[in-house]
């Protein structure tokens, strides 16, 4: 069995740890907060005082963390895992972070002789949770087969898209697009409501229409209904992966995006009164109080 290093266990990185454990792995765990770790070190997991100290001795690093920052962190920062990885070690990144940063992270973890697999994934917590998840990497394809090993337990497809930074390209594309629906279905669920509308009958008309998107009937229900328990994305990530989307586009597409920047600033809007709480709360923003 190998030895992993697991960074990063907010609500995602929490269960993909625990699918290591799961397969029968000798897993160090780090998180910024110890709190997240008790479980797992209940179940056999490792306490590692930094990412440094994780890293030791690892076959592969994996992280889970949250942003561009979090992750420049906990591979290069002064405890970061970069320090005490070995040659030839494997390197996984599976945070949403954005196409210059992955680029760049990939750079100088391959320079000092580490394999970096860019590995941004889709798929809820619960599927984090089961091994579930959809794996977009970018990364060389020999370099790919030797994490492969690595990979299996937290994923059930891998998705290989080309060089280091290309699974990234299509996470960002991926959660773009989200947004862009999700902000639009709250100002079309909102309209409908105020014009006086049966929304129960709205409902069934989405679900059968052709707007009906597996991303627009997750939320159509829970925006109608107002249940947002269980924040499973909240509006923070959304607009950090939609403002890392509109980086990339303005790099690549002359004079646009247009939508995603409308999409970007309906989610700086909610990111500013709700930055923890699940991104399909973005309806209170646009609706009048009930
Ligand atoms: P989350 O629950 O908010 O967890 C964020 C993690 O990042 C926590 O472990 C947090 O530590 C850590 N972190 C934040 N800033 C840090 C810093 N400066 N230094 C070190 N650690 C830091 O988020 P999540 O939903 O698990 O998402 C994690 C990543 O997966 C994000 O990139 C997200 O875009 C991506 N993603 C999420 C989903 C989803 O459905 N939730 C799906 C696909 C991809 P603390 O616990 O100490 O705060």
């Amino acid at each position: 069995m190998a030895r992993i290093a697991f960074i990063g266990l907010g609500r995602m990185g929490h269960g993909m740890a625990g699918r290591y454990l799961d397969a029968g792995h000798t897993v160090a765990v780090w998180n910024r907060s110890k709190a997240k770790a008790e479980d797992l070190i209940a179940r056999g997991a490792r306490w590692a005082t930094s990412p440094e100290d994780a890293a030791v001795d690892a076959d592969a690093v994996v992280t889970m963390v949250a942003d561009d920052d979090a992750s420049r962190a906990v591979w290069l920062g002064a405890t970061g895992a970069a320090k005490t990885m070995k040659a030839g070690t494997i390197a996984i990144e599976c945070s949403t972070v954005s196409y210059d940063h992955a680029r760049a992270l990939g750079r100088e973890l391959n320079g000092r002789g580490l394999i970096y697999i860019d590995c941004p994934v889709t798929g809820l917590p619960d599927a984090a949770a089961a091994g579930k998840l959809t794996l977009l990497v970018g990364a060389d394809a020999a370099d790919l087969e030797r994490a492969r090993p690595f990979l299996e337990p937290i994923g059930s497809t891998i998705r290989h898209f080309g060089a280091i930074g290309s699974g990234t390209v299509y996470k960002l594309i991926n959660n773009l697009m989200g947004a862009i629906q999700i902000a639009g279905l709250a100002e079309g669920l909102a309209i409908a409501e105020q014009a006086g509308l049966d929304m129960q009958l709205v409902l069934e008309a989405i679900q059968g229409g052709v707007a009906a998107s597996p991303q627009v009937l997750r939320h159509s229900k829970r925006m109608v209904a107002r249940d947002f328990a269980g924040a499973t994305f909240t509006a923070s990530l959304r607009h950090k992966d939609a403002a890392y989307a509109v980086k990339l586009a303005e790099s690549l597409l002359a004079g646009q995006p247009l939508v995603a920047r409308a999409a970007v600033e309906a989610y700086a809007k909610a990111k500013a009164v709700m930055p923890d709480e699940d991104e399909g709360r973005m309806i209170e923003l646009v609706s009048r109080p009930k």
